[in-house]
C-alpha cells in the first residue's frame, strides 16, 4: 500500500510554495492550482494545473488530484468552494474563508467572539460616510469592504478634501474605521486541529505604505497583555470552530489590543518561524492537514523578518551570497520583479531590533 498523502493547494504563490516544501519534509505530495504558469510553487510542487480560482472544474480537479486541499489564496469564490467541502476533504472549509473575505463581517463576527475591535460603520454612498464620520470622527479610515490587501482599496480620511477625493471609492461597499493611533502593530498565528490550538510567538509587525516591512520577534509587550492576546485570539479560534491554521493581525495601544484582521492562510508575519522557530508556521499546518498531533513551537533566539520587495532584491542577493552566520535569505523566484512586489525575505536569527537598525536597515531602500 502506498501511504503518501497528497496535498491539494488552491494558490501557488510563495506561501504555497514554503507550505510544499514543508510537506516535502514531512513526505507528502503536493498539487497546486495557480493561474500563472510561473507561479513560485510550480517550481517545486509534483503536480501542477494551471487555472483559475473561479474555475469550477479547475478547483474539483485538484480536489480529485489531492487526498487533502487547503488554500494560500483568500479570495476563493463560495459558490465555487462551498459545494466541493461537502464531497472532498477540505478539513478547514468555507467558514473563516467567508468570515474574513468581508471586512464588515470580519470584524463583526470578532466583536461577537470575544476580540475587540476599533470603531467602524458600514458606508455605501455619501450620505452613509458622512453620518459615519460624525459619529467617528477624523481621521478615519475608509477601506472596501471586500479585495483589499497590502494597503491596497484604503484611504485614510483626515479633512474635507479627503472625504470628497474618496467619494468615487463608494462605487463598491465600503466600512470606515476610526483612525486608531496604535503603539504599534502585532500579530498571531495559529494552528488548531480541533483539540489543541499551538501558536506562534507573538511578534511586532512594522509597515510601509501598508505592506509589511519588518517583524520582530518577539513583540516587547507586559506578560499581561501577551497572555491576554494568546488567550483570548485561542478562544476566538475555539468559539468560531475554525481548524487549521490563522493569523490575527491587531493593534496595540495602551495596554489593550484590538482586532485589525485575520487570515485562515499563514501569514507574512510568520516567515521567521521557519528560522526562528523549533517548528514553523507551514510545518504545523501541513501536520494538521495529514492528522498528524500538533508541536507547541519556540522562539528559538530573538529574530528578525525584512520583507524583500523588488526594490531590494539585488541586495538580499548580494547578502545571501556573502553568507552571514544566523542569515536567512528567501527569494521566491518570481520571473518578475517590481519595486512594490513581495520578491523574498529575508530571517535574521539571533537579532535585536536595535542590532538590526544599527547593522543592516542601511542596506535596503529607505
Ligand atoms: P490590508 O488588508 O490591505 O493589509 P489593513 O486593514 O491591514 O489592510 O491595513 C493595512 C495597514 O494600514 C495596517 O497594517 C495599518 O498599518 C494601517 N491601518 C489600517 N487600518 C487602520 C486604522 N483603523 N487605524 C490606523 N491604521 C490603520
Amino acid at each position: 500500500m502506498n501511504a503518501t498523502k497528497t496535498i491539494g493547494i488552491i494558490g501557488g504563490g510563495q506561501l504555497g510554495l514554503m507550505i510544499a516544501e514543508q510537506a516535502h519534509l514531512l513526505g507528502a505530495r503536493v498539487v497546486c492550482l495557480d493561474p500563472a504558469a510561473d507561479a513560485p510553487a510550480f517550481a517545486v510542487c509534483d503536480d501542477r494545473i494551471v487555472g483559475r480560482f473561479d474555475d469550477p472544474q479547475a478547483v474539483e480537479e485538484l480536489c480529485r488530484r489531492a487526498d487533502v486541499v487547503t488554500y494560500e489564496f483568500e479570495n476563493v469564490p463560495g459558490d465555487i468552494l462551498i459545494p466541493l467541502v461537502e464531497r472532498y476533504n477540505i478539513p478547514q472549509g468555507y467558514r473563516p474563508l467567508y468570515d474574513s473575505q468581508d471586512r464588515l463581517r470580519e470584524k463583526d463576527n470578532a466583536r461577537n467572539n470575544g476580540l475587540l475591535t476599533p470603531r467602524y460603520a458600514a458606508v455605501d454612498d455619501e450620505a452613509s460616510l458622512r453620518a459615519a464620520v460624525s459619529s467617528l470622527g477624523l481621521p478615519a479610515v475608509l477601506k472596501t469592504r471586500t479585495l483589499g490587501y497590502d494597503g491596497h482599496g484604503q484611504a485614510v480620511l483626515r479633512s474635507e478634501e479627503d472625504i470628497l477625493r474618496a467619494l468615487p471609492m463608494l462605487t463598491v461597499p465600503c466600512i470606515l474605521e476610526e483612525f486608531v493611533p496604535f503603539d504599534f502593530e502585532a500579530s498571531i498565528v495559529m494552528v488548531s486541529d480541533g483539540r489543541q490550538v499551538v501558536s506562534f510567538p507573538v511578534g511586532r509587525n512594522v509597515h510601509r505604505d501598508g505592506i509589511l516591512d519588518l517583524c520582530f520577534v518577539p513583540a516587547e509587550m507586559s506578560d499581561e497583555l501577551l497572555g491576554r492576546m494568546k488567550q483570548l485570539s485561542a478562544e476566538f479560534m475555539r468559539r468560531c470552530g475554525y481548524e487549521g491554521i490563522l493569523a490575527i493581525e491587531y493593534f496595540v495601544r495602551d495596554g489593550e489590543f484590538y482586532f485589525n484582521e485575520m487570515a485562515p492562510r499563514p501569514h507574512n508575519s510568520g516567515h521567521y518561524t521557519i528560522e526562528g522557530c523549533t517548528t514553523n508556521q507551514f510545518r504545523e499546518l501541513v501536520r494538521y492537514l495529514l492528522g498528524m498531533p500538533l508541536e507547541e513551537p519556540r522562539l528559538v533566539a530573538p529574530t528578525v523578518m525584512k520583507n524583500i520587495l523588488g526594490q531590494d532584491l539585488e541586495e538580499a542577493r548580494r547578502i545571501a551570497a556573502e553568507g552571514h552566520e544566523g542569515v536567512y535569505v528567501h527569494i521566491y523566484g518570481k520571473t518578475e520583479s517590481r519595486p512594490k512586489r513581495k520578491m523574498g525575505h529575508i530571517t535574521f536569527v539571533g537579532m535585536t531590533p536595535e542590532r538590526y537598525e544599527r547593522e543592516w536597515s542601511d542596506r535596503f531602500v529607505r
